[in-house]
């Protein structure tokens, strides 16, 4: 199809159908954990933190073009393999590194970690990936395709949420739309099934089970480290019920503010470095941390001092599966991006010669892979990075672009005409710790969202993600498990250029494909 065709979908709602369709999300989202703990604002002085709500989420699902949607699940393996072998590449991570670290003192901190533990040696081979690839689909004359926004390596969200979301838009489809008085365009809705919550636990139980036992006679568990108050709490509890209540065997999982980490784990004094947890409500049980799953330590705010970085050194020496690795986390920077997308200055048409590096060029995954690109620019003093020089420094050109930092959870960027404001505020010497990327602008659709009990109607724009688990070894690069993990679909304003729901821009939404 060449264009996604709304007609009259979404229907109009009468006052008394808004009403109505408002109240039943609203039972529904909290009864299924479609919810996250309130913002301050609403939470008032829930000091005992019993408060929860509903997250942000679309009254209907929005329409998505199903070859995108295919094309987009069918690659994510292929994606998978691509960063399972970018980690593996420590000299091409050391250029990345380098070529950022002047400008961004965390990536220089995160690298020094990964340089502490190489040196002593590393004594766990094994490394797990819960990755997300996102995309916007970007309208060309003919055709509709998907255009990768960011890969993301660590703390991938939503996907317990997500789950919940597509099954509320089944509950709506098939309960509440049919009441409508206008409820013919939203009949017939395809409406996939995204079980995003079941996929990232079975990657995290292939790493469980590849751990194996103890040899120290303790009971193994996945630990989750978290951000202390963490918002999107239940987000991350639908995986841990998942990984619970999945399989033949019991998998313990237990929560861990990443500011703890030095006062509940220790290191057995073995050659094999074991990372040890002492149950805090009973400091008789020790547990044997077979994997530990990062949903923290992305960003510098978990790292307020040096004790925090030791707490990181602690777990990437430990011989726990790392979801993810110092290394794969790297991987996930926008400068790797950009490069993979850069095309050599001599032959614009070539595959990248960093992309050629992982995967054969001329393989027909490659070419898919390839596809998803647009125009990412370094802004170094290479001469495609001199050319994204001009173009983010002129007020009309910068319009069409978005200028990233090498960080990650929203907020960081900076939009057109803020892109030649922040620069003159950097030294010209740290401007390549930035890349330049092309802005996406897929066609945009109506849907109406509640937030915080509003609902809000009118144009939006909507961000495809797609899970995807990998467990690989480092050493031998064998590829143990490698899985599709199903799809988030976030929706924002037209207005906002953000589109993250835990930072307060976007909202939930599931694809009815067209
Ligand atoms: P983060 O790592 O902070 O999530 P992203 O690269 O995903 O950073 O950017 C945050 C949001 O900004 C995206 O979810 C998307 O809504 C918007 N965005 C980023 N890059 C682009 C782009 N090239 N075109 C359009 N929107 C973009
Ligand atoms: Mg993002």
């Amino acid at each position: 199809m060449s264009s996604i065709t709304q007609g009259s979908y979404p229907p109009l709602l009468q006052d008394a159908e808004k009403e109505r369709l408002v109240q039943v999300v609203k039972d529904w989202t909290v009864a299924h954990g479609l919810t996250v703990r309130p913002p301050p604002a609403i939470a008032g002085n829930d000091t005992e933190g019993i408060l929860a709500t509903s997250a942000p989420v679309t009254l209907f699902p929005s329409p998505f073009p199903k070859s995108c949607f295919e094309e987009a699940k069918a690659i994510q393996t292929t994606y998978n393999e691509l960063y399972a072998l970018i980690s593996q590449d420590e000299e091409f991570l050391t250029e990345m590194v380098k070529e950022v670290a002047g400008g961004d003192e965390f990536i220089a901190n995160l690298w020094n970690v990964h340089l502490r533990v190489k040196k002593e040696g590393y004594v766990q081979n094994l490394a797990l990936g819960l990755f997300r690839s996102d995309y916007m689909v970007h309208q060309d004359d003919a055709s509709l395709q998907i255009k990768q926004v960011e890969f993301n390596t660590i703390a991938s969200s939503f996907g317990g949420l997500s789950t919940q979301t597509s099954l509320l838009h089944k509950h709506l489809a098939q309960h509440e739309y049919p009441l409508l008085s206008s409820s013919s365009s939203a009949s017939n809705l395809d409406l996939p099934s995204n079980d995003s919550a079941a996929g990232l636990a079975a990657g995290l139980r292939a790493a469980f089970d590849a751990y194996g036992p103890s040899t120290l006679g303790h009971p193994t568990c996945v630990l989750f480290l978290t951000q202390t108050g963490e918002r999107n709490v239940f987000d991350q509890r639908h995986l841990e019920y998942a990984l619970t209540s999945s399989g033949p065997n019991k998998v313990p999982v237990f929560r861990l503010p990443f500011s703890d980490i030095l006062t509940h784990t220790t290191l057995a004094s073995t050659p094999t470095r074991q990372l040890l947890y002492t149950l805090p409500s009973n400091p008789s049980l020790v547990f044997e941390v077979a994997v530990v799953y990062l949903r923290a330590g992305y960003g510098p705010g978990d790292y307020p001092d040096q004790e925090a970085w030791e707490a990181r050194y602690q777990i990437e020496r430990s011989n726990a599966v790392c979801c993810p690795t110092v290394l794969t986390q790297l991987a996930g920077m926008k400068k790797v991006q950009q490069v993979l997308a850069t095309p050599e200055e001599s032959n614009s048409n070539s595959v990248p010669s960093a992309l050629a590096k992982f995967m054969p060029p001329t393989a027909e995954k490659t070419q898919r892979l390839l596809k998803t690109f647009t125009n990412i620019y370094p802004l170094d003093t290479s001469s495609s990075g001199l050319h994204a020089r001009s173009l983010a420094t002129s007020p009309t050109q910068c319009q069409k672009y978005v200028m990233k930092p090498q960080r990650e959870g929203g907020g960081n960027n900076f939009y057109r005409s803020a892109i030649p404001e922040q620069l003159a505020k950097i030294p010209e010497e740290h401007w390549n710790s930035f890349i330049l990327m092309e802005i996406i602008e897929p066609p945009a659709l109506a849907n109406s969202i509640l937030r915080n009990g509003k609902v809000e109607v009118g144009g939006v724009i909507c961000e495809l993600g797609v899970y995807g688990t990998c467990l690989w070894d480092q050493s031998s690069g064998e590829i143990k498990f490698n899985e599709e993990a199903g799809y988030l679909l976030r929706t924002k304003g037209d207005k906002s250029e953000e589109g993250g729901v835990a930072a307060g821009y976007g909202c939930m939404d599931s694809v009815t494909l067209v």
